[in-house]
């Protein structure tokens, strides 16, 4: 853990490659070795007939997703699943070939001109948009039929046809030359809940459209509707496709889904020790003086702040690891800068790098942790970490 070390990995989505030691005052380090664990630990209790979509959109979950792709398709994933075409694009890119699903709408013809170039697979939520697909693949002379995928709203109230609508919507799809139906699905609005009644209403409503598809004599050649809490919490959501995203990052989508399978956080976030000093009883401490030392204490002030991704809801609250052990942040969380109360370790020298969320020695803070504290969910927590920290490959 100490001092002035580099990290010894390969450091990834930086703006610059001027990065020396001074400006890693923080950054991500993505354990590429859990990453495979997880995936390996989730294709275990899926049945052969059943393929894992590990969900990498929003830059995996803040993990970064060209990495976090090459890795989880050469651990066993088969389908990538994105928010966005650009999303789509920087996978492409980055010459990974897996089927890349869109799971956001798209709908202009420059995304669909991109979909086609770059053989992405969208989302199509309704007819109207099926058919500015159909137009736009024309005009272009499109040759094969493009894969859509079909989604039906169940519960969820966010994208989809309704599910009672299901029929009229797939055959005018299945009508569509330029079009080709790669699978029908949905998505789950409770399934992290101990309470399945919501959750199998909604497997009700899906079983109920495709045997309506099916009456028509069209044969989905592929079905989904589980996310990470559906892949956990029941096997009769599991269909031929999950869509697993928290569960590949090592996070649990809810507590009483623990056991259920063996995980590891992937993520940890460290900074820097930039100084250290001593401080009189009655000193304020950082912006609006939030923070008065009740007694002589050793500070540190550590390069990491808000526009890092370290919430400012969490000034006073939050613990750091220095030296496998935990210490106390004092005064507002600043822009780029968080101090620290390291009374307890007087001997702590700059350049000491600290743990703000991950595992040193015996101790862990886990964004389930900070989720907590803020009442908000872990996936917020992930996502909150910004492109100025270096994500560094690690394992
Ligand atoms: C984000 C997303 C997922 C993954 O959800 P997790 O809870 O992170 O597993 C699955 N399906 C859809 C449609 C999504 O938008």
């Amino acid at each position: 853990m100490l001092s002035h070390e580099q990290p010894s990995s390969v450091t990834f989505n930086q703006q610059s490659d001027t990065y020396a030691w001074f400006s890693q005052r923080a950054w991500v380090e993505i354990d590429l070795s859990a990453l495979s664990y997880n995936v390996k630990q989730i294709l275990r209790i899926l049945s052969p007939r059943t393929q894992l979509m590990a969900v990498v959109k929003a830059d995996a979950y803040g993990h970064g997703a060209v990495t976090v792709a090459q890795t989880v398709l050469e651990s066993g994933a088969s389908w990538l699943g994105v928010a966005t075409v650009p999303e789509g694009i920087q996978l492409r890119e980055a010459r990974i070939q897996a089927p890349i699903l869109i799971l956001g709408a798209t709908h202009t013809v420059e995304q669909i001109h991109a979909i086609a170039q770059w053989k992405l697979q969208p989302t199509l939520t309704n007819p109207k948009q099926a058919l500015v697909f159909s137009d736009t693949l024309a005009a272009i002379n499109h040759n094969t039929p493009l894969p859509v995928h079909i989604k039906l709203d169940t519960g969820m109230s966010r994208l989809g046809t309704n599910w009672q609508e299901a029929t009229e919507f797939v055959q005018l799809v299945h009508r569509l030359p330029s079009l080709a139906i790669a699978s029908v699905y949905s998505h789950l609005a409770t399934a992290d809940s101990p309470d399945p009644t919501i959750m199998q209403q909604q497997q009700q409503r899906f079983e109920q459209a495709i045997a309506q598809i099916r009456s028509i004599g069209i044969e989905p050649p592929c079905l989904h509707l589980a996310n990470s809490a559906a892949t956990l919490a029941d096997k009769a959501l599991h269909y031929d496709i999950v869509r697993a995203g928290l569960a590949v990052y090592g996070l649990y989508p809810a507590e009483h889904l623990r056991s259920r399978i063996d995980l590891r956080p992937v993520l940890q976030v460290k900074a820097r020790i930039t100084q250290v000093k001593t401080i009189a009883p009655g000193t304020g401490v950082s912006y609006g003086h939030q923070f008065i030392a009740p007694h002589e204490l050793r500070l540190a002030v550590v390069g990491i702040g808000y526009a890092d991704g370290v919430p400012r809801n969490l000034s006073n609250k939050m613990q750091v690891i220095l030296r496998g052990q935990q210490v106390q942040q004092i005064g507002t969380i600043t822009m780029d800068q968080l101090m620290l109360d390291v009374s307890a370790i007087p001997d702590v020298q700059e350049g000491e790098v600290v743990t703000l969320l991950g595992t040193e020695g015996k101790e862990q803070i886990s964004a389930e942790d900070w989720a907590n504290q803020l009442n908000t969910i872990s996936w917020e927590i992930l996502c909150g970490f910004k492109h100025r920290l270096p994500r560094v490959a690690m394992g």
